[in-house]
C-alpha cells in the first residue's frame, strides 16, 4: 500500500532536516581489510558535511549505508533517530535525494519526466508534480529549455548534472546524499556549479552528506569536513579548523602547498555567504 504523502512531503516528513548518525559503523566486503572501519560521526540537521578522502578510502561505502544500498557489517546508521534498517528501503530512498557522478537519469524518459519521477512514485498529483518540477528546474538554472520534449542524451554534460540535481531535489527531501556529483565536469563548469550549489544549499536548509576527493571542493562547500583514510575518519572539523591545525600528518600532506589558496578561498566564501544572508 502506498504511503500517503502530500506535495512537499516525503515519508521522512516535510520541512525539518534530519540528523544522520553513524554509530561504530564498519563494513567489510569480505576481502580482509574493512572498507569502513569504526565510523562514529553525526551530521547535524541542516549541515553540509563533506567526507574528503582519496579513492578507496571508504567514502562511497559510508554514504550508501545511509540510503541502505549497503548494509553495515556492524554498528548502526540512524536517520532522524531511527535505524535505517527499520525503514522500508524503498520509502527511505524516496525520502533522500541522491546525486551521483553518473547522474542516473532514465534515458527513455524526457528530462521533465525524470525530474517528476519521485513525486510521481510518491503519489503527488499532476499539478503538484508539474509545479514542483518547474520550481526545481528554475533553481538549478535549467528553465526555458523545452525539457518536456528533450531526453537526457540531448543535454550537455553540465546540463545533465543540473538535471540530476533537480531530480534529487524534486520531492523536496530533507536529506541529500551527494557522491562526487561534479567530478565529471570540466574545471570551469565545475567552479560555476559549485558556487551555485553553495548558494542553493544555504537557501534550502537541508542536511547534506557530500563525498569528494577534491580538497578545494571540500573547503568550498563543507560546514564541516571529515577526512577519511583507509576506512577511518582521521580528522573532523570546520574548514578553518582543519586549515589551522590539520592534526594528522596525512591531512597536512593533503593540504600541502594549497594552504595559501585554501585560506583565500575561505575568505572569499565568507564574503559570498554574507551577501546571501543579508
Ligand atoms: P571511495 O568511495 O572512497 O573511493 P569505496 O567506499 O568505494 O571508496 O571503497 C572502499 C573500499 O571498499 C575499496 O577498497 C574498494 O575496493 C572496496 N569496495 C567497494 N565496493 C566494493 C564491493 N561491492 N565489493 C568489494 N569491495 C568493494
Ligand atoms: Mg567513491
Amino acid at each position: 500500500m502506498p504511503v500517503e504523502t502530500r506535495p512537499g512531503e516525503t515519508p521522512l516528513g516535510s520541512g525539518a532536516a534530519p540528523r544522520v548518525e553513524f554509530l561504530s559503523v564498519s563494513k567489510s566486503y569480505g576481502t580482509g581489510i574493512p572498507a569502513v572501519d569504526g565510523l562514529d560521526l553525526t551530521v547535524s540537521p541542516g549541515e553540509t558535511l563533506v567526507l574528503l578522502g582519496t579513492s578507496g578510502s571508504g567514502k562511497t561505502t559510508a554514504l550508501k549505508m545511509v540510503n541502505r544500498l549497503v548494509e553495515p557489517t556492524s554498528g548502526a546508521v540512524r536517520v532522524a533517530g531511527r535505524s535505517v534498517l527499520e525503514w522500508d528501503p524503498v520509502l527511505l530512498r524516496r525520502s533522500i535525494g541522491y546525486v551521483i557522478q553518473e547522474i542516473g537519469l532514465l534515458p527513455h524518459l524526457t528530462v521533465f519526466a525524470n525530474v517528476c519521477l519521485v513525486p510521481r512514485l510518491l503519489g503527488w498529483n499532476e499539478q503538484a508534480r508539474r509545479q514542483r518540477a518547474e520550481t526545481v528546474l528554475r533553481l538549478v538554472g535549467l528553465d526555458g529549455l523545452d525539457l518536456e520534449r528533450r531526453y537526457p542524451d540531448q543535454l550537455s554534460g553540465g546540463q545533465r548534472q543540473r538535471a540530476g540535481l533537480a531530480r534529487a531535489l524534486a520531492a523536496d527531501p530533507p536529506l541529500l546524499l551527494m557522491d562526487e556529483p561534479f567530478g565529471a565536469l570540466d574545471p570551469v563548469l565545475r567552479v560555476t556549479i559549485q558556487d551555485e550549489f553553495l548558494a542553493i544549499s544555504r537557501r534550502l536548509g537541508k542536511t547534506i552528506l557530500f563525498v569528494t576527493h577534491d580538497v578545494t571542493e571540500a573547503f568550498l562547500l563543507g560546514d564541516r569536513i571529515g577526512v577519511m583514510h583507509a576506512g577511518r575518519l582521521v580528522r573532523l572539523g570546520t574548514p578553518a579548523e582543519i586549515l589551522d591545525s590539520p592534526g594528522e600528518s596525512l591531512v597536512e600532506r593533503f593540504l600541502g602547498r594549497h594552504r595559501r589558496f585554501l585560506a583565500d578561498l575561505l575568505a572569499e566564501r565568507k564574503e559570498k555567504e554574507k551577501q546571501w544572508t543579508s
